[in-house]
């Protein structure tokens, strides 16, 4: 048993309800938890201590929505949609062809990669999504990296529909409905599935979800990104813990999210590297929806894996006060995974702590592009010093 100190912290922010904000803080760490939190002169002895000298300390970033398990990369299709051309869900096909190609070891390295720039980044929670492999081995094989890598592995083998699939689509829906789903379920803790225009249709995505939930799995939909439809309406229906995207709301559908448990995840960095209109968190939090931020990390839509960029956009394009996007991208982010242990500074949580080179959360969307993170624990060890 060893105990670490955090003395000489200038704002705490805790996104506990009993605690919210504390100036001159302090709080000590044993193992991977946090056991005491209060003020800095009157911290308990500890085995070792660090002074942060005056600097907030927040809870670690949780990124609830990634798909960082693929191969290659797509920068000229970027380029061609900044040149003008649309973005469509078809560029998903030359990424499935570089993981399909690509062995354990590279895709293991290439993802452990991307969670090591996060982590360096403060977001100490991940989730994962499978979703380009797409035939059964394929998927699977996706499944088993990510879960070296995070304890919310997200099965997404309805992102699209391959091409080898592509006059049969109801046959695709069965094979990920029932040995797809075999396959990769024991590596999981949710299913999910796109339900958009180009991807899948509401009665598609049905089945696939029921049958995730008859293998015990969470529920998360990609829903309402392209257009107006039946997702955000399916996700609420079935209890998913999350509706992802959110960008083409009906009044009922807003109604739908804050009425229910359902949390509405915002991932701004898709409407950016696509050109696209954001969606309105205003209306969402008004109406009193849940709203977690998460970076959609991805080679085609979104190819940044930075919480800061993301809470900068939601202030700046999406009407979020600087408070509420950071806890959208900590407590909501963790609300999103049904996680209490972390994206809160509690005592008993995980000591998932970001320690910024700045006296207040607000610089991170007040200073867009800048490298504020000073340090980062995760489960008490730090990352960066
Ligand atoms: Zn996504």
């Amino acid at each position: 048993m060893s105990t670490t100190a955090l003395t000489g912290i200038g704002l705490l922010v805790t996104h506990d309800a009993e605690l919210g904000e504390i100036r001159d803080a302090a709080l000590v760490i044993d193992e991977d938890r946090i056991v005491w939190i209060g003020a800095s002169a009157d911290v308990p002895d500890a085995d070792d201590g660090t002074d942060l000298d005056g600097r907030c300390v927040i809870p670690g970033f949780v990124d609830s929505h990634t798909h960082v398990i693929f191969a290659g990369d797509r920068a000229p299709e970027f380029e061609a949609r900044m040149s003008g051309q649309p973005y469509t869900a078809g560029g998903i096909h030359s990424t499935v062809a570089a993981t399909r190609a690509a062995s354990d070891d590279e895709l293991t390295g290439h993802a452990a990669g991307l969670i090591a720039e996060m982590l360096a980044a403060g977001t100490t929670t991940t989730e994962i999504k499978t979703g380009y492999g797409l035939s059964t081995v394929d998927e699977q094989r996706s499944a088993q990296v990510a879960a070296r890598l995070s304890d919310d592995v997200t099965f997404l083998g309805a992102h699209v529909v391959p091409a080898e699939y592509a006059d049969r689509p109801d046959d695709y829906v069965a094979l990920v409905s029932g040995p797809m789903l075999d396959a990769c379920a024991p590596y999981c803790r949710w299913i999910d599935v796109f339900c958009d225009r180009g991807a899948f249709d509401v009665d598609q995505a049905r089945a696939i979800l029921a049958a995730g939930s008859a293998r015990g799995l969470g529920l998360r939909v990609h829903a309402n990104q392209f257009a107006h439809g039946a997702g955000v309406q399916l996700a609420v229906e079935l209890g998913a813990a999350s509706a992802d995207h959110c960008t083409h709301l009906s009044d009922t559908d807003v109604e739908a999210l804050a009425g229910s448990t359902t949390v509405a995840t915002l991932l701004p960095g898709a409407e950016f590297s696509t050109r696209s209109p954001y969606p309105d968190a205003r209306r969402l939090i008004d109406a009193g929806a849940t709203v977690a931020l998460a970076t959609d990390c991805n080679p085609g839509s979104s190819y940044t894996s930075n919480m800061a960029f993301c809470i900068a956009l939601a202030v700046r394009e999406m009407n979020m006060t600087p408070a509420e996007a950071l806890w959208a991208a900590t407590a909501g982010g963790a609300r999103a995974l049904r996680r209490d242990d972390v994206g809160v500074i509690a005592l008993g949580s995980r000591a998932d702590l970001v320690a910024l080179q700045a006296t207040s959360p607000v610089h991170l969307a007040y200073r867009p592009g800048v490298p504020l993170i000073a340090a980062t624990w995760k489960g008490g060890q730090p990352i960066t010093a």
